[in-house]
């Protein structure tokens, strides 16, 4: 059993409403290959792409919500939403979960209604940016490099409040601190070692630790140049990173957050849902022991989960 923490297949579905979700071949994560795979949990964020204008960035989040409902939940029988711990703890053998993600607070601009209404449609984790400043606080890619503003410590305040998820993922490192102080239920859905590899997108061990010694969940991402800087990354480059934050003491917050459907970069050896299986049986358990292999998997992620019922 796995859980990702990661994946941008709504952006790929809202971009293209030809791609079906039930077997196109230029997804990642698609029907047919969730059913063979080895995956219970997928999260799925809405991204709104920066070349969305200010005004409509709201309108195409409410959209994203829409095309999880119709377009991922409704039509499988298999696939449940889940909006709390208990509902992927009573996940039947047969039956997925998925769980519904923002990434980045640009489309609430600065409004907490907007927050507050996808939080009511389901959203269980908010990511602070993308790369980009915007209202709550400043992206890795801003060269002002502004932590929380006024606004984004209600944001943070409000997902406290409510049992959500606060995704650190994307914000700039004083932002990053500025979060950890304020978030009881922070996470890094999908980020890697910067002492693996120096990418700004990456989490230094002072933000490792400072995660770790949250219990927060930690994702490891696949996006090649997170892994090793170059355009080719490979199987040992994901344990690298895991045996790095194991060895910070994050064997009971590391996970996954794949970023499947988010990068045209792969890793060889892990370039979709249908390497999934081969990957933890031949690599994982290969480097990691089995109980800290299950906790990876899916345990450290169930345990974190802020929204119990
Ligand atoms: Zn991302």
């Amino acid at each position: 059993m796995i859980i990702d923490a990661h994946c941008d297949v709504l952006w790929k579905l809202w971009e293209n409403p030809e791609r079906s979700f039930f077997n196109s071949s230029d997804l990642q994560v698609n029907f047919e290959k969730w059913m063979r795979s080895p995956v219970k949990v997928q999260c799925f964020a809405i991204f709104v792409p920066e070349t969305v204008a200010g005004a409509a960035q709201f309108d195409v989040a409410l959209e994203m919500v829409q095309l999880f409902k119709e377009r991922i939940i409704d039509p499988y029988k298999e696939i449940v939403w889940v909006k709390n711990q208990e509902d992927i703890l009573s996940l039947a053998p047969n039956e997925r979960g998925a769980v519904l993600t923002l990434e980045g607070c640009h489309p609430i601009s600065d409004q907490i209604s907007r927050l507050k209404t996808l939080i009511q449609l389901g959203v269980r984790a908010v990511g602070l940016t993308w790369n980009q400043g915007n209202a709550v606080a400043d992206g890795v890619g801003e060269s002002r490099g502004a932590g929380l503003t006024d606004f984004g410590k209600e944001v943070v305040y409000y997902l406290n409040q409510e049992r959500i998820w606060t995704d650190v993922s994307h914000v700039s490192y004083k932002g990053f601190w500025d979060a950890i102080q304020l978030a009881e239920y922070p996470m890094a859905s999908h980020s890697n070692a910067y002492a693996v590899a120096p990418h700004p997108r990456n989490l230094d061990d002072a933000q490792l630790r400072a995660l770790i010694e949250k219990r927060a969940f930690i994702g490891v991402t696949y996006v090649t140049e997170f892994l090793n800087l170059s355009l080719e990354a490979f199987r040992k480059d994901v344990v690298r990173h895991m045996k790095h934050i194991i060895n910070l003491g994050g064997e009971n917050s590391l996970g996954f957050g794949s970023d499947f459907d988010g990068t045209d970069k792969v890793v060889t050896g892990l370039e979709d849902y249908t390497d999934y299986e081969s990957f933890i049986s031949q690599m994982v358990t290969t480097h990691f022991k089995g109980e800290t292999v299950k906790k990876v998997c899916y345990e450290n992620f169930i345990r974190t989960f802020p929204r119990k019922i």
